[in-house]
């Protein structure tokens, strides 16, 4: 178990905030991504990327397998930084922040939905759940609750104490993006969240997206299938790295 806290160092983010807007969370600006593969053999995954996305939105990143949709999310969860370009998540610069810096970054400002959910399985939904409250440095007593409230907000409070292995994967997801909301970030990112569901149950986890985006949630889903992009107030498409 992760119990210790942060660093001091991390756990407070010193970066000026004089271009952070009220209104854009995600501010891209001729970002290019190029991945050595050999010398000096480059592939360029993302070329040139221009992109705004306002709080409240929700957009659809869509492109067939290869088109840089994966490296595009790593770079907007601040996971990986661009080769070259800028980029401003919530007003901080991105390019400019040290690792620890971009990972507490990434702690308070986004959250993270994947295809394969990525519980710890040894964890109840609960302790799943605390996880990032946990890493945040939330005290003892408070953690308990938000959990709880995060789960309710996923219709899943009863299942609390279930293992991963004894929920279904329509309910391994609704924990895992209970997960993603507990800190109440900026952003919600989901990489193909509805790829290892049946379409029934797709439905439902889309429904509950649908629904934290009327509640206000800021929502990027990056997905290979129209109907699922098409639930999003706007649909980008990504071929080759490049932005259509
Ligand atoms: P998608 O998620 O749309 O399938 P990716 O972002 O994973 O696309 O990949 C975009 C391109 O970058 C592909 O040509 C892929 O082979 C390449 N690529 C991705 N990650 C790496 C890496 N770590 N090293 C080298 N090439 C990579
Ligand atoms: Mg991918």
């Amino acid at each position: 178990m992760i119990t210790e806290a942060l660093p001091d160092a991390v756990t407070s983010l010193q970066v000026p905030q004089a271009s952070r807007s009220a209104v854009a969370v995600i501010e891209m600006q001729q970002v290019s991504k190029r991945y050595r593969i050999g010398t000096p053999a480059e592939v360029r995954a993302l070329d040139n990327i221009s992109l705004t996305i306002n709080r409240g939105e929700s957009v659809a990143i869509m492109g067939p397998s290869g088109s840089g949709k994966s490296t595009l999310m790593n770079l907007l969860g601040c996971l990986d930084t661009p080769s070259s370009g800028r980029y401003l998540c919530e007003g901080f610069d991105v390019t400019r922040l040290h690792a620890e810096a971009r990972a507490q970054l990434r702690l308070q400002k986004i959250g993270f939905v994947f295809q394969a959910f990525q519980l710890l399985p040894r964890l109840n939904a609960l302790d799943n759940v605390l996880l990032p409250l946990i890493y945040a440095g939330v005290p003892v007593k408070q953690r308990r609750q938000r959990a709880f409230t995060a789960l309710e907000e996923v219709g899943l409070a009863e299942r609390w104490q279930h293992l991963p292995s004894e929920l279904s994967g329509g309910q391994q997801q609704r924990v895992a993006i209970a997960r993603a909301l507990v800190n109440r970030p900026a952003l919600l990112l989901a990489d193909e969240p509805t790829g290892a569901l049946d379409s029934q149950t797709s439905e439902e986890i889309l429904q509950l997206f649908d629904r934290l985006h009327r509640a206000g949630n800021t929502l990027i889903l990056i997905t290979h299938e129209a109907e699922v992009a098409a639930r999003a107030q706007r649909v980008l498409s990504i071929r080759d790295g490049r932005l259509l």
